[in-house]
């Protein structure tokens, strides 16, 4: 099957003054659709010509992996964020959430550590563990938490790419101005 990229869920500036049109238009249009169309060119006539990109994140290594994974990752990405957003959880996530970490705040601090003090390029994420409880976890490069069995609930894309117009090498100050931006009904869909 040919992957395609899927659409963004709002204008390529409705993320400002957070994020930039300039940085969608690059990250969005550029990176998530190279990724796009590296996983249709590497996947054609081997066994996951045919195989969903959920499929392929669960047994395939190498290129097919990084850019199947990379397909998914920004697309969860976007949808974690929305203009007009951040704020906190409520609910049974925001119940989640005080019995993982102690509070919103201890959740909050965590997850920007890990985002901040991922080495390189990769991602953080809130998961859902088997037992209905919440970690937060680093993944390198392309890594997604579904291949551990975890479920992933929201995440931090941290490759320079994400920030680098806006913020140049200054990634606390975009991990700041992504806590503006988190979609916690998008989040609280994913934990129900
Ligand atoms: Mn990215």
């Amino acid at each position: 099957m040919t992957h395609k990229l899927p659409e963004l869920p709002y204008a390529q500036n409705a993320l400002e003054p957070f994020i930039s049109a300039h940085t969608l238009e690059f990250h969005y249009g550029k990176h998530h659709q190279a990724y796009v169309n590296n996983l249709n060119k590497l996947i054609t006539d081997t066994e996951f010509e045919n195989a969903t990109l959920d499929e392929i994140i669960k047994k395939a290594s190498g290129g097919i992996f990084n850019n199947a994974a990379q397909i998914w990752n920004h697309t969860f990405y976007w949808e974690s964020l929305a203009p007009m957003a951040g704020g906190e959880a409520s609910g049974a996530l925001a119940d989640a959430i005080i019995k993982s970490f102690g509070s919103f705040a201890q959740f909050k601090e965590k997850f920007t550590t890990a985002s901040a003090t991922l080495f390189g390029s990769g991602w953080a994420w809130l998961v859902k563990k088997q037992d209905g409880s919440l970690d937060i976890v680093q993944e390198m490069n392309a890594g997604n938490p579904m291949k551990n069995g975890l479920i992933p609930l929201l995440t931090c894309d941290v490759w320079e790419h994400a920030y680098y117009l806006d913020y140049q090498n200054r990634r606390p100050d975009y991990i700041s101005a992504f806590w503006s931006l988190v979609n916690w009904k998008m989040v609280e869909e994913r934990f129900a």
